[in-house]
């Protein structure tokens, strides 16, 4: 492992060495079943044991209650963005989506295909550089779900606590990239979606947490693989869902368990993004972009004093085996994604090149 790169890159993302330890294993031989992984029926006994060891790693892991389903989807986060108005908004209703960046734009763009959108808040006044405070948030009366992106992946910036809606409308989520880095009370959800590639696995799949209940409302005459009861129903095997990627999510959930859950989890990202922040406020030729109350403890994005001497930042680190640090192409810079797998180490690596960099540029 000492000799690989640290990758920073934002998704897929780097996944942990154990993880990719048994995945290696099983591409060739699943549990001993003298076939590997992709090669099993989706509704054989080997991947049905894969699929209920996924779903109920991921219950244990969020204390899921029982009238949620935990679903493995296709179509990454980007289907959740039309699935969830389809499924729970209305012609006739209002959903609430705070707006706090690229993604959560993505979110209401297509939720207004359906009915229509109340913004609560938004931070595009500033670019994306803070989470509206709860105070400044103006929710409507009775929306049918209230929508927010807790991470917001390209701009640096996360949810401290969920909104809080007066209304008690439930909260519906794209926790993509920062899903399982820290303690959640699902019970306040209706919706959780997040693509696997941040924090769960490879891309290709969705981890999907619905509460029961508000699937079974969905309008019947939607598609039939568009409504979240079919999979209920089907369990993640309406279709044939992709086996090899929930396979890597539960040896992610494993690994997960094993450092301790998530209370330790969030207890580790905290550990790990703190030094950095803190040598970011310290630096006199880096920046950090987001606002310090509203900080990502996922994907850390700053600014160096030029664009050229961004170019070259990102250059060297490369070649010091520091990979994925150029910013989103909307936002130009450099973006550190440092999910639940990227090592202590890596990190700390990363500061000592940037202090390096600094004193031989500035
Ligand atoms: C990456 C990302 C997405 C897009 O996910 P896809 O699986 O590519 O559709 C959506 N929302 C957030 C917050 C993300 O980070």
């Amino acid at each position: 492992m000492s000799d690989r790169p640290f990758n920073f890159s934002a998704g897929p993302a780097t996944l942990p060495e154990p993880v990719l330890r048994a995945t290696q294993e099983s591409v060739w031989d699943l549990a001993g079943s003298g076939i590997g992984v992709m090669e099993h029926s989706h509704r054989g006994k080997e991947f049905s044991a894969v699929l209920e060891r996924a779903e109920g790693l991921c219950r244990e892991l969020a204390s899921v209650p029982d009238d949620y389903a935990v679903l493995f989807l296709q179509g990454g986060a980007s289907l959740q963005f039309c699935m969830a108005p389809m499924n729970f908004l209305g012609a006739d209703e209002t959903a609430d989506y705070i707006n706090t960046g690229s993604w959560s734009k993505k979110a209401i763009k297509e939720a207004k295909k359906f009915g229509t959108v109340n913004v609560p808040g938004s931070s595009e006044d500033e670019n994306f550089t803070y989470i509206p405070p709860a105070s400044s948030l103006s929710f409507s009366p009775s929306a049918a779900y209230c929508h927010f992106t807790s991470n917001n992946t390209i701009f640096g910036t996360e949810f401290a606590e969920e909104p809080a809606p007066p209304s008690g409308a439930p909260l519906v989520c794209d926790a993509s990239s920062d899903i399982f880095s820290r303690p959640i009370d699902v019970s306040k959800y209706g919706l959780i979606y997040a693509g696997a590639q941040k924090n769960l696995g490879p891309s290709g799949v969705a981890v999907v947490i619905v509460r029961k209940d508000l699937a079974d409302k969905a309008p019947e005459s939607l598609p039939t693989f568009l409504q979240y009861r079919t999979h209920i129903a089907g369990n993640s095997t309406f279709n044939t869902p992709n086996t090899f990627g929930i396979y890597v999510v539960s040896e992610v959930f494993a690994w997960i368990k094993e450092q301790g859950g998530l209370a330790a989890m969030g207890e580790h990202n905290k550990a790990k993004a703190s030094p950095l922040y803190a040598y970011l406020d310290e630096s006199e030729f880096f920046q950090g972009t987001a606002r310090p109350d509203s900080r990502s403890l996922m994907n850390v994005t700053f600014r160096g004093p030029s664009e050229e001497l961004e170019k070259q930042f990102i250059a060297e680190a490369a070649a010091k085996g520091l990979l994925g640090l150029k910013g989103h192409r909307s936002v130009g810079g450099m973006r550190a994604s440092i999910y639940n797998a990227m090592p202590t180490a890596g990190v700390e690596t990363l500061i000592e090149f940037m202090k390096a960099f600094e004193r031989a540029n500035k």
